[in-house]
């Protein structure tokens, strides 16, 4: 059992959580979806579509036509995969919602949280003075899985205990389609707090090396043009009707 001064060392670490790193992404996305868009438009053999010099910017206007025009599937041969870590699995359970996405998780029944699990703390809760009174719960929470696990309780079970705040390390993976729609749910105010500053870190890390993507990887009411939201946040015009 690690000491209680440690759990609250562990909840204090917030402003760096989420953490993300971008650990596979294509070399040559822009090129990649221009390919796919010509191949659509040309009797040439993709092949020598690939091997042809073609300046940036013809590629960009090309795929930003077929964007438009909603042709996605041409967007979905880029891929990346990003891990990630300290985030609660209040955030993972709404992440594993997007079905286009994998994802290999660290499992609750295969490893044991030894001593102090670390867990998020809501900025919400210590504005309100109540950190305190969390830690002493996530430390009484610790406590008693602690000793399930002396007793022989299997992981698997002893997990049950374990709140939503605990956090999880996840590799996830998607194509920039699927990454496309994730921001457009994910990065509206609506969302909730934790998986927004996730996405939105996952969005920065693909922008900094292909800022064309920049005017994709936003809310859904900057791509519409207005907010299809109930409580919307006066960003765009609510829609009508
Ligand atoms: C602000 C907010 C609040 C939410 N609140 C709740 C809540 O209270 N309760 C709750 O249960 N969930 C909630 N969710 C989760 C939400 O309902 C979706 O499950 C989640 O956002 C995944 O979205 P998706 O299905 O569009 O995306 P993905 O699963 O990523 O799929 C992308 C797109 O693929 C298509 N698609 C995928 N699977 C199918 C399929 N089987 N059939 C047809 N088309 C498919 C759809 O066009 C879909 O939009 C919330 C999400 C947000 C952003």
């Amino acid at each position: 059992m690690k000491d209680s001064k440690n759990v609250t060392q562990m909840s204090k670490r917030n402003n760096e959580f989420p953490v993300v790193h971008l650990i596979s992404e294509p070399n040559n996305a822009l090129k990649t979806i221009y390919l796919a868009c010509r191949t659509c438009y040309s009797a040439d053999y993709p092949v020598n579509i690939w091997e042809k010099d073609i300046s940036q910017e013809a590629m960009l206007k090309l795929v930003k036509k077929v964007l438009q025009s909603g042709h996605h599937s041409t967007i979905e041969h880029c891929q990346y995969v990003f891990t990630i870590s300290g985030v609660s699995r209040a955030c993972t359970h709404q992440l594993v919602r997007h079905r286009h996405m994998s994802f290999s998780q660290k499992s609750q029944r295969y490893v044991t949280e030894e001593g102090p699990f670390e867990y998020i703390t809501p900025s919400t809760i210590i504005n309100a003075g109540l950190t305190e009174d969390y830690d002493k719960m996530m430390q009484d929470i610790s406590a008693f899985y602690g000793k399930m696990i002396e007793k022989g309780i299997p992981a698997e079970d002893a997990r049950f205990v374990l709140p939503n705040a605990t956090t999880s390390t996840l590799v996830a993976s998607l194509n920039l389609r699927e990454m496309i729609h994730l921001a457009n749910l994910r990065l509206c105010v609506n969302a909730q707090h934790e998986i927004r500053k996730l996405v939105d870190k996952m969005c920065k890390l693909i922008v900094e090396n292909e800022p064309w993507l920049k005017e994709y990887l936003v809310p859904k009411c900057e791509k519409n043009g207005f907010c299809d939201e109930i409580k919307s946040c006066g960003r765009h015009p609510q829609k009508k009707g």
